[in-house]
């Protein structure tokens, strides 16, 4: 790496966060002197396991869930939102037809993709508007009687638009029987979450999203669903989920949770989020922003602008020059040249869906930061606009 970490401005959180020094330090004694197994008898394992059990109270405790045996550990967001829709497949084996959104994330869309093209099952993909929200009588409508699943994200990662999941479970709970899982992947640690106050069944969260290392994530199972495992051998983790717990990743995972709860400075990242979303729009003539103006119905951390006539990846590569990490989409889509699923599906006209990108902020920026970008985007995106032959 030829950048050290202190020249970097990282505007990419959507994508990945830095370990929090709490979390490293918390999570720190459990990689040498505390390796014990939580399924050791012995005094040595049964603090690993009290450390387990401590990191499922700080999880549940941060999403609001009833109960905290509602929280199984996994290892990552994609791995909760596979459990959780091919889970609700098998638990309610008679119906074949699931629910999502055409802007899920790949976790969920190209799950199922397969799950249509290769078990056949039925799939209803749920258009948005041009500013990325859903029509909830469309939903209404797709509700069958074979309807298993309902997935629905409750934050888009590429533009941050939220989906009003308390009233979509509403929906889904008077209208069928079909489980409704929530990606929360995008949405833990950046706005309030209090599931007993909705009709979720299960809800899935990442830890590497808001300070906590990669390979550790949760999913929340409603009491009463018994979803089946997905990964079947020893009775850990109460028999929902066999391995050995990743202890050190478990309790990081907490801390994280414990971390997020006590922030108190979603306001400032939001104002730091305003003020570069409004400079750019305002300096910059070609500059569209992607996602509702609503910023109540939009993370508060995210950004994601269009320069029409400009390619994306050249924004980007000229902003890394600067040492300023952003994204032309999701991380996952970044190497594949093809154009956003969530922006086609937006109905985003291609000369500005090229020119997109995700700014995504988080605790650790601060205000040179979006000054120094809001000096030197302008710059490089009328270069790149002078020199664009699809100008
Ligand atoms: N869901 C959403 C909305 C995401 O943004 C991501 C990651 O970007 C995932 C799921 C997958 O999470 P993970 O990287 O932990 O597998």
């Amino acid at each position: 790496m030829s950048r050290t970490n202190e020249k970097i401005i990282y505007l990419d959180n959507n994508a990945t966060t830095q370990v929090a020094p709490e979390v490293f330090a918390a999570m720190r004694p459990f990689l040498n002197e505390l390796y014990g197994n939580p399924s050791s008898a012995h005094t040595f394992g049964r603090e690993m396991r009290r450390a387990v059990e401590v990191a499922r109270e700080q999880v549940a405790s941060l999403i609001g869930a009833n109960d905290v045996g509602e929280v199984v550990f996994t290892s990552c967001g994609s791995e909760s939102d596979n459990w959780a829709i091919r889970g609700a497949l098998e638990l309610k084996s008679e119906k074949r037809h699931i629910i999502t959104t055409m802007v899920e994330h790949e976790a969920v869309r190209n799950l199922c993709e397969f799950l249509a093209e290769k078990k056949g099952c039925g799939v209803t993909w749920l258009g948005v508007d041009s500013d990325g929200l859903l029509d909830l009588e469309n939903l209404r409508k797709a509700l069958r009687p074979d309807t298993a699943v309902v997935s629905v994200m409750l934050a888009n990662n590429e533009t941050g638009v939220l989906f009003p999941v308390e009233e979509i479970g509403k929906i889904v709970r008077e209208n069928s029987d079909a489980l409704f899982h929530v990606d929360g992947v995008q949405a833990v640690g950046k706005i309030p979450i209090d599931l007993k106050r909705t009709q979720i069944d299960l809800f899935a969260l990442s830890g590497h999203k808001f300070h906590a290392p990669k390979g550790v994530g949760a999913l929340y199972i409603r009491k009463g669903v018994n979803l089946p495992s997905f990964i079947i051998g020893g009775g850990q983790e109460r028999g929902h989920r066999a391995g050995t717990e990743a202890v050190p990743y478990i309790v990081a995972l907490g801390a994280a949770c414990e971390m997020a709860q006590r922030f108190d400075g979603h306001a400032g990242v939001r104002r730091l989020r305003d003020k570069l979303e409004d400079t750019i729009l305002e300096k910059l003539p070609n500059a569209h922003l992607n996602g509702t103006g609503d910023r109540t119905k939009r993370l508060p951390n995210t950004a994601n602008i269009s320069f029409e006539h400009t390619e994306g990846e050249s924004i980007l590569a000229h902003l890394d020059e600067e040492g300023i990490c952003v994204s032309t989409g999701s991380a996952c889509n970044a190497e594949s040249h093809v154009s956003s699923a969530v922006l086609r599906a937006m109905e985003i006209p291609y000369s500005r869906a090229q020119g997109s990108i995700r700014f995504s902020l988080g605790r650790y920026n601060a205000e040179p930061e979006i000054d120094r970008t809001i000096a030197v985007l302008p710059g490089i995106v009328s270069r790149l606009a002078e020199m664009s032959p699809i100008k």
